[in-house]
C-alpha cells in the first residue's frame, strides 16, 4: 500500500526563507526606520519560535498525515480559510490564538491565498501570512489570480498552479495543498496539481474518509463544508458529530469572519459570524475532550516525490 505522509509541522522550527537575509532586506527597503526597528526583531523573533503542538483542529497538510495512518483516537478537524482576506488575521487568528491559550493547545488553520492579492486592499499582508505561518498555519494556494481553472489553456493553467506555489516559496513558506477557486477542477486540472501539491481542497459537499480509499486521487478531491450563507450553526455541529460518529475527516471552510450584523450586501453570504465561529471552535474542542490530542505528532516526515505514485 502506498504510504503517503505529510512533512510533520512539529519538525519545522523555523520559518526558513530561501535566503532569509535578502527577503529581510527587501522588506526593509524604502521602509521608514521606525518600521525596521518595531517590525524586523519582530519577525526575526517569530522565525525563531516557530513551533507546534498538533490538535485536533490542524492544518489540512498536518491532518493529512491520517490518511494512510493509525488514527490514534484523534478524529481531526480542519479550518481552511479561502482567498487571504484581513479579517482571517484581525478576527479568526485572535480567537483561535485565546482558545488556545485557555486550553493550552496548537489550533491552527489553512489559509488559501490568491498570490495575486497578497497585500492588496482587504487581503493580508505578507507580514501578517508570516505571523499566521509562524503559528503553525499552513499557507496554500488558491492560485495568482483565482481564475475558473476549467476554463482557461493549458499554458495559463500551469501559471495559476505553479506560478502561485512558486511566489510562497520564494517568500519562505512551505506549501503543501491548493483549494481550486469555485472548487472547479476536472481531470486536466488535477493532472497539473499532481505535479505540484500533494492536496486539492474543492468546495464538494462531505466528509473525507480515513484512511483515503484512492489516496493518489483522492487527495485531489477533498470534501468540505462551508460555514457560511444558509448554513446555520446548528446545521455545523451536526457536520462535526458525523465527523466524530463516523470517524472521518472534515473540513470546515470559510471566507471571512467578522460580525455578521455590521457586514452588508453580498459579502454576508461569505462571512462567519465571529461569535458563531467561537462557538463553532468550543464545540470542536468539546467534542474532542475525549480524544487523544496531540498523537499526530509522531507521524513520519519523508515526503514522497511528486506526482505520487
Ligand atoms: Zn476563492
Amino acid at each position: 500500500m502506498l504510504s503517503v505522509s505529510f512533512n510533520n509541522s512539529r519538525r519545522i522550527k523555523m520559518y526558513t526563507p530561501q535566503n532569509p537575509i535578502s527577503g529581510l532586506l527587501r522588506l526593509c527597503i524604502g521602509r521608514p526606520i521606525t518600521f525596521i526597528f518595531l517590525f524586523v526583531p519582530v519577525i526575526v523573533g517569530l522565525l525563531l519560535s516557530r513551533n507546534f503542538d498538533s490538535g485536533t483542529v490542524a492544518t489540512i497538510q498536518h491532518t493529512a498525515n491520517v490518511y494512510q495512518q493509525e488514527i490514534c483516537g484523534a478524529i481531526p478537524i480542519s479550518y481552511a480559510f479561502d482567498d487571504g482576506y484581513e479579517s482571517v488575521y484581525d478576527k479568526a487568528f485572535p480567537i483561535l490564538q485565546k482558545l488556545n491559550k485557555e486550553h493550552d493547545l496548537n489550533i491552527t488553520a489553512t489559509s488559501y491565498v490568491i498570490t495575486g492579492k497578497v497585500g492588496t486592499e482587504g487581503h493580508m499582508t505578507l507580514i501578517q501570512l508570516i505571523e499566521l505561518y509562524n503559528n503553525g498555519w499552513e499557507i496554500g494556494s488558491h492560485t495568482v489570480t483565482h481564475p475558473e481553472l476549467v476554463d482557461i489553456d493549458d499554458k495559463q493553467l500551469q501559471k495559476e498552479i505553479a506560478d502561485s506555489k512558486k511566489w510562497l516559496e520564494v517568500e519562505g513558506f512551505e506549501v503543501f495543498t491548493i483549494a481550486s477557486p469555485y472548487g472547479l477542477y476536472d481531470e486536466r486540472v488535477v493532472d497539473v496539481m499532481k505535479q505540484h501539491y500533494y492536496g486539492n481542497r474543492t468546495t464538494e459537499l462531505g466528509l473525507n474518509d480515513i484512511p483515503l480509499k484512492n489516496p493518489t486521487e483522492d487527495l485531489y478531491r477533498l470534501k468540505t463544508v462551508f460555514f457560511e450563507g444558509d448554513m446555520t450553526l446548528e446545521e455545523i455541529k451536526a457536520w462535526v458529530d458525523k465527523a466524530f460518529a463516523e470517524g472521518k475527516f472534515l473540513i470546515i471552510s470559510f471566507h471571512r469572519v467578522d460580525d455578521i450584523h455590521k457586514v452588508e450586501g453580498e459579502a454576508k453570504l461569505y462571512t462567519t459570524d465571529i461569535e458563531e465561529f467561537e462557538e463553532l471552535t468550543r464545540y470542536v474542542l468539546s467534542k474532542a475532550q475525549n480524544y487523544n490530542i496531540g498523537c499526530t505528532d509522531s507521524m513520519p516526515t519523508d515526503l514522497p516525490p511528486l506526482p505520487l505514485k
